[in-house]
């Protein structure tokens, strides 16, 4: 027999809950359930009357409850607990029945779960969700990954509750097959490590070099915010900079340990790239500059070595240098979206996935954490030319970085010689450089390399491989 309910959520913590209240408050029957009773319980006692609500205790009222094909979100804890509830789960699906991993699941583990299931006639999504508890209420962005097949079933549904972008469009796409999904989502996550720690440098730089207080660096961000910077992460960086701690009266940012943390999306994501052999510096140095402020018997025992101490500017210099690092950050930001982009490239290209870059950045322009209006920008880039190598070859980039990249060197010699750290601004400009370089010292590695190990070499002026008899004829 057939159950009633459009949709069933299971795992209502934080972001199931919120999912599942999205569905019904958007007029879909929602069968909701959670390995803890009580939690399910809660749900409907306090949220009951936004929409329709099925409460199942068991895994088989949950099941019983959906209306066929059934639609099923797995809102768990990713990794051995989405195992467990497929494992769970899967005897009492019948073929054509859509399950949905809403986690944050690593892609290779979609392709395996998708693959798995695949085999008994179920569709596996692995569905990136971004945007946190808030978005996974009012409309997150959706990564779905999976058959066709599946999106045509659940395509609309997530349409009505994705967030929507500033033109209306539903922020939500079917991403690719099996993993492309998860894929998309890492990635997205990658690129907001970058985007944080760039915002984290700006911030820096005007704290120690231009001299501003919290309170000013906030009213910096916030003009930004009304310009080509506008974002979510600029909007909200001004935020917390004008938080006043309740307990000291000092502004939030300077009581709180300067330690970040991080779940692991953001190394997956540069893992993956030395895997793929893509160079996504700016990512990188993201993650290992949460992991440099986390080593705390390190930085005490580092104290004592010498370097300079950054120099307070005048207002009027402090004035310049600021709007110097607004041009450095844009430049920055956009190589970090050409190497996050070229990531996806990548991903869709071993796996087949044939990814619509354009319609990637289209779906992150709402809901989502890296929101931000640059996104449009990116999508034009790929609608105007969908095998462009990389965004750099977009001309209007490549026209803005060469406006931005006088001011972008100014402060990364800056940042250097008044020893401020700035690894996520000085990588992603030595990345530019790289790529526009006419000869790099590649060649003479490559002469290395074939010193020391007959690796071989070839040449500019003629073809095949070479090795040279070192020391010996030439
Ligand atoms: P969570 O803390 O990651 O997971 C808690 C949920 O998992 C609870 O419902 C718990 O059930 C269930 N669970 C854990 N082990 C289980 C098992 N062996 N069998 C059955 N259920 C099990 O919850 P969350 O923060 O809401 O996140 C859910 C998923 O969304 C995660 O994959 C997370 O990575 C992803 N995500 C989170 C955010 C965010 O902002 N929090 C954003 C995007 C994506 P009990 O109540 O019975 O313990």
């Amino acid at each position: 027999m057939s159950g009633t309910a459009q949709i069933g959520v299971t795992g209502l913590a934080v972001m199931g809950r919120n999912l599942a209240r999205n569905f019904a408050r958007n007029g879909f029957t929602v069968a909701v359930h959670n390995r803890t009773t009580a939690k399910t319980d809660a749900l409907v006692k306090e949220f009951g009357d936004e929409g329709a609500f099925v409460a199942a205790h068991t895994p088989q009222e949950f099941v019983a409850a959906l209306e066929r094909p059934r639609r099923l979100v797995v809102m768990v804890k990713a990794g051995e607990p989405t195992d467990a509830v497929i494992q769970e789960f899967a005897p009492l699906l019948d073929e054509g029945d859509v399950v949905v991993d809403g986690g944050n699941a690593h892609f290779e583990d979609t392709r395996r779960r998708e693959k798995e299931l695949r085999e008994r006639g179920i569709h596996f999504v692995g569905a990136g969700i971004s945007g946190g508890e808030e978005g996974a209420l009012n409309g997150p962005s959706i990564m779905p990954g999976g058959s066709a097949e599946s999106y045509e079933s659940l395509g609309p549904m997530l349409e009505k509750i994705s967030a929507k972008a500033k033109d209306g469009a539903p922020c939500v796409t079917h991403v690719g097959p099996d993993g492309a999904g998860h894929f998309v989502k890492m990635t997205h996550n990658g690129i907001e490590y970058a985007d944080m720690q760039l915002i984290g440098e700006a911030y820096q730089l005007l704290r120690d070099v231009a001299g501003y207080s919290a309170t000013q660096i906030a009213e910096i961000f916030r003009t930004w915010n009304t310009g080509r910077l506008d974002s979510y992460l600029i909007e909200i960086t001004a935020e917390v900079l004008s938080q006043v701690d309740a307990a000291t009266g000092k502004p939030f940012v300077d009581v709180v340990l300067d330690q970040a943390e991080q779940k692991g999306t953001g190394r997956w994501t540069v893992q993956i790239a030395l895997d793929l052999g893509v160079p996504v510096s700016g990512i990188a140095e993201a993650v290992f500059a949460r992991s440099v402020s986390g080593h705390a018997a390190l930085r005490e025992a580092s104290r004592h070595l010498v370097g300079p101490t950054a120099r307070k500017l005048g207002a009027d210099e402090a004035a310049a240098f600021a709007d110097q690092v607004e041009q450095a950050l844009y430049a920055s930001k956009i190589v970090s979206y050409t190497q996050g982009f070229h990531e996806i490239a990548a991903g869709s290209e071993k796996y087949d996935w044939n990814i619509d870059l354009g319609k990637v950045a289209a779906i992150w322009r709402g809901g989502c954490i890296i929101r931000a209006a640059f996104l449009d920008r990116i999508t034009s880039a790929y609608e105007a030319r969908a095998q462009l190598p990389s965004l750099l070859a977009d001309k209007s980039f490549a026209e803005e970085i060469a406006a931005a990249q006088d001011d972008w060197r100014a402060v990364a010699a800056t940042a250097i010689t008044q020893g401020v750290p700035t690894p996520a601004f000085t990588s992603t400009l030595a990345y530019y450089d790289s790529l526009r370089a006419e000869r790099l010292p590649a060649a003479l590695t490559q002469g290395q390399r074939d010193y020391f190990g007959a690796h071989t070499y070839r040449r500019v002026d003629r073809d095949g491989v070479f090795h040279t008899l070192w020391g010996g004829d030439k």
